[in-house]
């Protein structure tokens, strides 16, 4: 980061600032010496940005909090005025949800389309960093049989989730494609979008709400103990993903879409990093059967339809990340730290219990 030349003179914003891969953004930008701008849904509701003031206290940079919400348009001007940079990270990821459309596409579509208005109205906005995801990329695993060379690469795009299937990944698809035809029709600013596989590691907040959180607990709380899906897919460390932020919003020549994912693994291959730490622990060690995850798949958990496990599960998961290597420099952590770290750190709190 040494390399990195970061605009101290101007604010930056970054929406979303409760959020578990923001709450790693506006660290290393106080780290920085940055001005944060933090955009946040209810500023009053302590609770969710006590850590972010832990943090200014200690650091160089200094945050500043504003009330502003998706779905309320114009809600971001007082916030944006005046910053040279935007970190649009605010987006609902949760898989658990009954209104797709309500709970999922419309704050990512339209949180999308009025976050990048907002810049269209504010003459100091020249680059805008979206944290989009890979799954904007591909919607189920078994699109790698359709892409040009059996991997997920910056060129293509999800076309098999809808609303009805794999609804979050669908948000993250129309809110990014939205984000491309905004930046098209003008030339103040820029545009740079990061798409991240799933993100783990620790929380600023140790007690996020992402579903990254979700994921990992039942790794350690007995709900996956018997086994897991043969489910491939990529993972990613969330302070190397804050990393990536800041490299495609001060690297003068980022441009475009970039892959943010250290390791094409598996959910075993994440359960499998963890035993060298945590054996004693009910950690997944094998996969269970295909047929016996789409016959009891949908029972256990009403995200999952049968759909989802004849399209995801039996599938690799491969996708070239060496644009971000080239381009941004980026260097990605081992899996094992990732993991062991967000791990026991849900030991420490209490969220996974001791054996
Ligand atoms: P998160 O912790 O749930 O953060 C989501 C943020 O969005 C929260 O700050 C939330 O605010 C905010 N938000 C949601 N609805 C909003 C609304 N209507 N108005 C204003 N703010 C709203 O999730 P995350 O994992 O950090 O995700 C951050 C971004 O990374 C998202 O764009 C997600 O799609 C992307 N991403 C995540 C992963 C992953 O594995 N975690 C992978 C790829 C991409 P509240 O605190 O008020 O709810």
């Amino acid at each position: 980061m040494s390399k990195l030349e970061v605009d101290k003179t101007r604010p930056v914003l970054v929406t979303g600032a409760t959020g578990y891969v923001a709450g790693w953004i506006v660290k290393r930008l106080l780290e920085e010496g940055v001005t944060v701008h933090a955009a946040v849904r209810n500023p009053d509701d302590r609770s969710k940005i006590r850590h972010l003031d832990e943090l200014a206290e200690k650091l160089p940079g200094t945050i500043r909090y504003f009330k502003a919400d998706l779905l309320d348009n114009g809600s971001f001007d007082d916030a944006m005025a005046g910053c040279g940079i935007v970190f649009h990270t605010a987006s609902p990821f949760t898989l658990n949800i009954r209104d797709p459309q309500k709970e999922l596409v419309d704050p990512a579509l339209l949180g999308t389309r009025n976050v990048l208005e907002t810049a269209n109205r504010t003459d100091s906005v020249k680059r805008v960093v979206l944290t989009s995801s890979c799954a904007a990329i591909y919607g189920d695993n078994a699109d790698i049989n359709t892409t040009p060379d059996g991997v997920f690469t910056e060129e293509v795009w999800n076309s098999s989730s809808s609303l009805g299937h794999a609804p979050y990944s669908y948000s993250k698809a129309v809110a990014e494609r939205e984000a491309w035809e905004i930046a098209r029709r003008q030339s103040a600013w820029q545009l740079v979008v990061l798409n991240p596989s799933l993100v783990i590691g620790p929380g600023v907040n140790p007690h996020g709400t992402s579903e990254s959180f979700n994921i990992v607990r039942q790794m350690g709380d007995g709900r996956m103990k018997s086994g897991v899906p043969d489910l491939g897919l990529g993972a990613v460390d969330v302070r190397d993903l804050a990393d990536a932020h800041l490299r495609a919003a001060y690297l003068p020549q980022a441009k475009g879409r970039h892959i943010i994912s250290g390791h094409n693994t598996s959910l075993l291959g994440i359960a499998k990093a963890l035993l060298p730490n945590f054996a004693a622990y009910p950690v997944p060690r094998r996969t269970l059967p295909k047929w016996l995850v789409w016959l009891v798949a949908p029972i256990v958990d009403r995200s999952t339809t049968r759909k989802f496990v004849s399209r995801n599960v039996g599938f690799s998961w491969f996708a070239d990340s060496s644009k971000s290597a080239r381009e941004l420099g980026m260097v990605y952590r081992p899996l094992e730290s990732s993991i062991r770290d967000m791990f026991q750190q849900m030991i420490d709190n209490g969220l996974i219990p001791k054996p």
